[in-house]
């Protein structure tokens, strides 16, 4: 058991030991409080600061004495408002703490960026005792967050915004103008000849020059316009206009800027651009579209000669797209076999004996019913279709040529071919392909009808591809003769079996004499070459009758026959051979 004293002793020794351990603990709080490198402050119940540590006075400039006492001390020295802490402090009484990032301005004004935290200190009963707040300045946080910021969003070398920023402001410029804002001009511009600036200076140098004409063209844009950089010597430029008609003028100081000297190396030198625009929102597509629609209307600008400003033309665009949109749908249809070929009977009107045929092609829609090939031929031009179409007629008319000699039918077929496919390299080599594909049509049965347009454009090409095609065996003559500016010069260079005399002027033959003189004098030239002389359009028989006694020998038209599917075709030419509806039999 032990001695009543030695207890005492224990109980003094815990003591002291109890004591020494809160002493140092206080010892150590106070050295976290000196060397924190947050700074810390202390409020009392009343939010007067009663101490605070050397971080605290060194993250907001603020002296030791100039906080102490002051209510609440910390309002004034973090530089927020007195309305916005009050708050702050109000939300850590609630709820025990508040955490957040505050924007203030150090004691000698300089904005800064803190991280504020506030604790509630109570008592065992519940009574708030102190409120503990600790700061730490954020800005460089700040600064490197705004420097990834200018990195993602501007141009390095020109400081100009880049195309992500200028994607911004584009859509940010399409909407005010669609809210009933100003026109908008999204313009394109390229500098002309920089390659070459950088090929001969050094890249070094070029980005000077680039530098030059960014300033220059900074000075004539108002506040409300972007210029952005977006590729090596590729700006993009949005004008808030008054009106349309203020971009010409507009654009007219962009290329007076870009005209003034710009220092590269030791020189001074001028430099010009292209540049192409389309407004918004009478061009009414989307952002990436306008873009692309400056774009086109910039290169056509270079094409154009450079240095000058073209507009996108909205209408020529849409054409253009229809264009492509019939062109799908016919290489569509040309797959889905919605080709059908009529044919429009011959006559030879010494005999009223059919001769032949012409081959016209028609369009089955399966919606719009029967189309003509003039609703759709135009759009085939510069196609690769063009010549596929082509051949599909080709092909389909030398199998009705079989199909018709096997029945002891010796009909000429006249197939249309356009000025493109006929001047395509390797035309007569195709031909000849395609008859070796059908070797029971009769070459000599097929005839090829050609436009006097092909021989305009390669008089060359195309004398050379008749000549070939006629090696062949098959025949070729000139349609819708008469329609051309050179029809007598062609007829000299161009070795052709037939023509066919235009039925513009077969339609007046009878009230027109001006018709009447041309069409004896056609007549008299073809057979003087040696020709063949059709005359199409030919709708009465008293037509028909004067083109014979012309000198004419063959003719088509409604008068005789309008052109048909195959299968009535055959029908017609049944009951033509019984009762012949031409009465001007030569005996
Ligand atoms: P084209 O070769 O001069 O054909 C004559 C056109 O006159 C045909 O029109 C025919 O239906 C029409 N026609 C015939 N007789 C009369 C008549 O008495 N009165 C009137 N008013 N018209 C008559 P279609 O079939 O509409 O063809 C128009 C043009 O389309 C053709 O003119 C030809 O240039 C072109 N075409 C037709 N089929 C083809 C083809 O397969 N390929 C190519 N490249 N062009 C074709
Ligand atoms: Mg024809
Ligand atoms: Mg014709």
């Amino acid at each position: 058991m032990l001695h009543e004293l030695d207890v005492h002793q224990i109980e003094l020794e815990l003591q002291n030991e109890a004591l020494t351990a809160a002493q140092g603990e206080l010892q150590l709080a106070a050295a976290v409080f000196a060397h924190s490198a947050d700074g810390l402050f202390v409020c009392d119940r009343n939010g007067l600061t009663v101490d605070l540590n050397p971080a605290f006075s060194r993250i907001t400039g603020l002296a030791r004495e100039a906080v102490l006492g002051q209510a609440p001390a910390s309002l004034a020295a973090l530089g927020v408002t007195k309305d916005e802490f009050a708050q702050r402090l109000e939300h850590a009484l609630l709820q025990g703490h508040w955490r957040g990032e505050i924007r203030g301005r150090k004691a000698n004004g300089q904005p800064h960026a803190l991280m504020l935290s506030l604790a509630v200190v109570r008592d065992p009963a519940g009574q708030v005792q102190h409120c503990v707040g600790a700061v730490s300045d954020i800005s460089h946080l700040h600064t490197h967050a705004a420097e990834l910021d200018r990195m993602a969003h501007y141009d390095e070398l020109t400081g100009l915004p880049n195309r992500r920023l200028f994607a911004d402001r584009l859509a940010q410029a399409m909407a005010r103008a669609r809210r009933g804002g100003h026109p908008l001009a999204v313009c394109y511009l390229d500098l002309d000849g920089f390659k070459e600036i950088n090929d001969q200076h050094g890249h070094a140098l070029g980005d000077q020059a680039l530098i030059g004409v960014t300033r220059h063209l900074s000075t004539v844009l108002r506040s409300e316009d972007t210029l952005a950089r977006i590729g090596g010597d590729e700006f993009v430029l949005l004008l808030d206009l008054e009106s349309a008609h203020a971009c010409d003028a507009a654009l007219a100081r962009v290329l007076a800027s870009v005209a003034l000297p710009v220092q590269i190396g030791e020189h001074m030198v001028s430099l010009s651009a292209s540049v192409g625009v389309t407004l918004f929102p009478s061009d009414d597509a989307d952002a990436d579209t306008l873009l692309r629609h400056a774009d086109q209307a910039m290169y056509l600008a270079k094409e154009q000669g450079k240095n000058r400003v073209l507009h996108f033309d909205v209408q020529l665009a849409r054409s253009q797209q229809n264009q492509r949109e019939q062109l799908a749908r016919l290489r569509l249809a040309l797959v889905q076999g919605e080709f059908r070929l009529y044919f429009q009977p011959k006559i030879d009107l010494d005999h009223g004996r059919v001769v032949g045929v012409e081959a016209l092609l028609r369009w089955q829609h399966p919606q719009l019913g029967l189309q003509p090939p003039l609703s759709f031929l135009a759009f085939l031009q510069g196609s690769e279709l063009d010549h596929l179409l082509g051949e599909w007629v080709l092909a389909q008319t030398l199998g009705q040529i079989e199909r018709w000699y096997a029945q002891g039918l010796s009909l000429v077929a006249s197939v249309n071919i356009s000025p493109d496919h006929l001047l395509r390299p390797g035309f007569a080599e195709s031909l000849q392909a395609l008859l070796a594909a059908h070797p029971h049509a009769p070459t000599e049965l097929l005839e090829l009808e050609i436009l006097e347009s092909a021989a305009v454009t390669d008089l060359g090409r195309a004398a050379a591809t008749v000549s070939r095609c006629r090696e062949l065996g098959v025949k070729v003559s000139l349609d819708d003769f008469g329609t051309g500016h050179s029809s007598l010069a062609l007829l000299r260079r161009l070795p052709v079996d037939g023509l066919k005399i235009d039925q513009t002027f077969v339609r007046d033959l009878s009230t027109d004499r001006n018709d009447h003189a041309l069409v004896t004098a056609v007549i008299a030239l073809g057979v003087a070459f040696g020709c063949e002389v059709t005359a199409e359009g030919v709708e009465t028989l008293s037509d028909a009758a004067e083109l014979h006694r012309l000198g004419c020998r063959f003719a088509q038209g409604y008068g005789f026959a309008r052109p048909m599917p195959v299968d009535q075709l055959d029908d017609w030419l049944v009951a033509w051979r019984a009762n012949p509806a031409w009465p001007c039999q030569v005996g």
